[in-house]
């Protein structure tokens, strides 16, 4: 709680008391938060005037800049002319032209689509349309899901029980028939590579083991994120995501990545499954779909199993779920008018023609105190700190903000200082957010 004493006045402690911040340690947080105000391009402007370069695309979503006209003013004729209409049995024209634009920029044969209103709602979306696909074609016993340590799914019952952060889970209970898959980061081998790890491809062979134990006849699904952001951007090793492709196929079991930060251009392609070249059964999207702006999430998968769901011998079976808000009209306006923004300004491909210089720079920050590794891909990357050994996270935490006061905003997951700016960003602001992360992390050592 806020101690009263730290309150800047009667009517904003009430206002700071009852907004319930989503992931904050609300117990220990006692400062005031840093209230953001105004946004555009590339920068925020907060409550006290101060531009803030943005090195982390809001929360992995502002992929096309801040502040589009283009995307408000699509919002704002949408609202005017329709607000809302019901997709249950009948529909409006919006969502049915976005989900064939999305099939039109996704890896072959994800061409059909199911709308969310955020990455949590895709996850659990994708979990239940595999249990469901298995039970239509007779395969009931397939149930166990399979998830990965360190993974971040979301938030939903799903999400927390296939994902692999401890205090995501901790306080809840979570669904039975999950098993894990290990995490691919590796200090020792892999420290300060350039691009993708080369050592780790037969981490994938685990699945192998998890087959062997529980049988190929009862599991469902293997979910991963392409990297894992959340985490701390882990990224596959080369080979990795190819041989979970090859076994999950050999064993008839779903794979589906969550692309809902790798989705829409973050690391050089549409999706990283065009990048890395390897297609899964399904994969969930959210954050750029609608470049942050209105929320919105989506499943994209491949006509066979929603063939297969439809026409199975299990009659019964059909998959009843869906949203009230499932293709919002707002929504899908939001999406279709930054899709277009992708498109005339090549976006979705930019992050590889930044790549190179991306990595040159964030790699110039090797040899200050204390950075144990640093990994990069598309336009991501991550600058490993050593951990304080009594103080866990206080490192990252310091030079997060630290960043921000002297106007960049990064994202610190412990000690790890995450970086996915906006995918419009030019030399300058590569510059200016290696120059000052730089120079925060050489002072807090
Ligand atoms: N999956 C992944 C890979 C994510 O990174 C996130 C959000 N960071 C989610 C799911 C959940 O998305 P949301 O917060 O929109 O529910």
């Amino acid at each position: 709680m806020n101690s009263p004493s730290r309150k800047p006045s009667a009517e904003s402690a009430t206002r700071l008391d009852s907004f319930w911040m989503p992931f904050t340690a609300n117990r220990q947080f006692k400062g005031r938060p840093r209230m953001l105000q105004s946004a555009e391009g590339m920068f925020y402007t907060d409550t006290e005037g101060r531009q803030v370069l943005d090195g982390t695309a809001g929360l992995w979503c502002c992929n096309a800049g801040h502040g589009r006209r283009e995307i408000a003013e699509a919002v704002s004729r949408q609202i005017s002319q329709m607000d809302f209409a019901p997709t249950f049995q009948m529909g409006h024209p919006l969502p049915f032209e976005l989900a064939e634009q999305l099939a039109g920029i996704a890896p072959p044969g994800l061409n059909r689509v199911f709308f969310t209103n955020s990455g949590s709602e895709a996850v659990d979306t994708a979990l239940k349309i595999a249990l469901a696909y298995h039970r239509a074609r007779g395969e009931g016993s397939r149930r166990l899901l399979i998830g990965r340590e360190l993974a971040y799914h979301g938030v939903g019952f799903g999400g927390i029980s296939v994902g692999g952060i401890a205090n995501n889970r901790r306080a809840y209970t979570t669904l039975p028939n999950v098993d894990h898959l290990p995490h691919t980061l590796d200090l020792e081998r892999n420290a300060f590579t350039r691009g993708l790890p080369v050592n780790g491809a037969e981490q994938a062979d685990h699945l192998e083991r998890l087959v062997n134990l529980h049988g190929a006849e009862n599991i469902a699904a293997v979910i991963v994120e392409p990297l894992s952001g959340s985490a701390g951007v882990i990224l596959p090793p080369v080979g990795y995501l190819q041989r979970l492709r090859e076994i999950t196929r050999r064993h008839g079991i779903v794979l589906i990545f969550d692309e809902v930060i790798t989705g829409f251009g973050r690391v050089g392609a549409p999706f990283a499954a065009q990048r890395w070249e390897v297609v899964p059964d399904m994969l969930t999207a959210a954050k750029g779909l609608t470049n942050g702006a209105i929320p919105m999430g989506a499943v994209l998968l491949h006509s066979a199993l929603q063939d297969a769901l439809m026409s199975g011998p299990e009659q019964q079976i059909e998959f009843f779920h869906g949203y009230t808000y499932s293709g919002h009209p707002v929504a899908a306006a939001a999406a279709l008018a930054t899709l277009e923004i992708y498109r005339s300004e090549q976006l979705l491909t930019r992050a590889a023609d930044l790549e190179e210089d991306w990595q040159t720079l964030l790699h110039s920050l090797a040899g200050l105190p204390n950075v144990v590794d640093i990994r990069n891909t598309g336009l991501v990357g991550a600058v490993h700190l050593a951990s304080r050994e009594n103080s866990p996270g206080s490192r990252g935490y310091e030079v997060f903000e630290r960043c921000f006061r002297e106007g960049l905003l990064v994202r610190c997951t412990g000690d790890i200082i995450a970086l996915s700016p906006p995918l419009i960003i030019e030399p300058g602001h590569m510059d200016r957010i290696i120059d000052t992360l730089g120079s925060v992390i050489q002072r807090t050592a």
